[in-house]
């Protein structure tokens, strides 16, 4: 396993995790969290699903972290050797990054995502 890249992908984004979406209310949820600008939605290769923001750290800066030795817990905790980016092909098993791209995979999922004012509308 290679080391750190300094590739500044760990500190240009939140990533919360969320429930595997599993009925229509999930779906449209999701379909509505990738409406917005700078988020995603991603599955790892554990299965987990996630919510992701592009949002760069302010203290991030020149590649670098401008108040290392004052850096949350959860930088500190994180390890560049379990790093999706130092992983072997994809990063992510799945990723969606708009509403077409999940709207796509519930259509080939064939998944009843609809409520049934929506039928015929989306
Ligand atoms: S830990 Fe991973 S994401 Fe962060 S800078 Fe290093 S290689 Fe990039
Ligand atoms: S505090 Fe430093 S290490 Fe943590 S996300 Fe921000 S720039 Fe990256």
């Amino acid at each position: 396993m290679a080391g750190c890249k300094n590739c500044g992908n760990c500190c240009n984004h939140v990533a919360m995790e969320i429930d595997e979406p599993t009925c229509k209310k999930d779906y449209q949820e999701i379909l509505w969290f990738l409406l917005h600008k700078d988020v995603k939605v991603f599955v790892d290769h554990d299965d987990e699903w996630y919510l992701e923001f592009y949002a760069p750290c302010e203290w991030r800066q020149d590649s670098k972290c401008i108040n290392h030795e004052r850096r949350p817990s959860i930088c500190r905790n994180y390890s560049s050797e379990e790093c999706v980016m130092n992983g072997e092909g994809d990063a992510e098993k799945l990723t969606f990054n708009t509403y077409d791209d999940f709207l796509a995979y519930l259509k080939k999922k064939k998944i009843d995502y609809k409520f049934k004012w929506q039928k015929g509308k989306i």
